[in-house]
């Protein structure tokens, strides 16, 4: 055999190793989710049944995400694309166009039960436990339709995933149930709780609205600090997607306790308390509680 013969051979080899790679890739499906929560939903339904990309990642502001090249990359590729909707993506519309995808997109929130603050829809519905199964069904339905050959898996991972959505549920409704009105009324930075204090019986104050884009006028924020010195509220609390510096500033003021941070819009980093929805939901149950009892 000539050299050129065995080059030639050579570069076959490689094309059809490159022709079965290809394939192979072809046989998982690309999966982008917008936001880390959301991400950990998709993940847990499908297992490692395909690739899970998120775009807004742990500890980063949904609400005001600027997507990047990769993102775009991520998107164009796509089969499936999950989105919360509700206005919680203000960025995805313009994406997803831009990038001529020809994913199939799906809003996870689609049936929820929606809370409004001020006459808005609050997009962050997950808050709620039994929203969070919606999501996850809708995901699953989603998913078996496109992988029917998976779909007895799915349904297995849903089945188990929602259990623990709604055990979690249970003991949340049974916990916070023994909480004096007192311990009731909370502070976080922005309105990221109404659907928790909805199933839960609780009151969120915030300086900010549903959306983090805004900064409070000078006299909104004097309202909730005259309203606060007024009828008290049992703790103050920090936001893993925001600065703590508003919240600090109403620490000073009012004299009430920063009683910890809580996981609003993101998934913590790996190693954090907060790296799944479930984890997240009971960091965030967990850090109130131990403000709220150590009052
Ligand atoms: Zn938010």
């Amino acid at each position: 055999m000539t050299l050129t013969r065995k080059f030639r051979h050579l570069i076959l080899a490689m094309i059809f190793a490159s022709i079965a790679n290809a394939s192979f890739a072809e046989d998982r499906l690309k999966i982008v989710a917008s936001f880390s929560i959301l991400g950990d939903m998709v993940e847990q339904v499908v297992g490692e049944q395909a690739d899970v990309t998120t775009i807004v990642g742990p500890d980063a502001d949904a609400h005001v995400y600027q997507p990047s090249v990769a993102d775009a990359r991520a998107v164009a590729d796509a089969d499936i694309i999950f989105v919360n909707g509700l206005g919680f993506e203000t960025w995805s519309d313009t994406l997803i166009s831009e990038s001529g995808t020809n994913a199939s997109i799906h809003v996870a929130t689609e049936g929820v039960m929606i809370v409004t603050i001020d006459g808005e829809t609050d997009p962050h519905a997950w808050n709620s436990l039994l929203n969070g199964v919606i999501y996850v069904n809708n995901i699953a339905a989603t998913l078996s339709e496109k992988m029917p050959a998976k779909a007895d898996m799915i349904e297995a991972n849903r089945a188990v995933y929602v259990d623990q959505l709604m055990a979690l549920d249970t003991a949340t409704k049974a916990t916070l149930a023994n909480l004096p009105a007192n311990k009731r009324t909370v502070v976080t930075a922005h309105d990221a709780f109404g659907y928790l204090a909805d199933a839960y019986g609780m009151t969120f104050l915030a300086p900010v609205g549903i959306d983090t884009e805004a900064e409070p006028s000078a006299q909104d924020l004097a309202i909730l600090i005259d309203q606060l010195k007024a009828d008290g509220a049992a703790a103050l609390f920090v936001e893993n997607i925001t600065s703590p510096a508003l919240v600090q500033q109403i620490a000073d003021e009012t004299g009430l306790t920063i009683g910890g941070r809580l996981f609003s819009d993101a998934l913590s980093q790996s190693g954090g308390p907060a790296t799944s929805y479930l984890a997240m939901f009971e960091h965030n149950l967990e850090t109130l509680l131990t403000a709220l009892k150590g009052n």
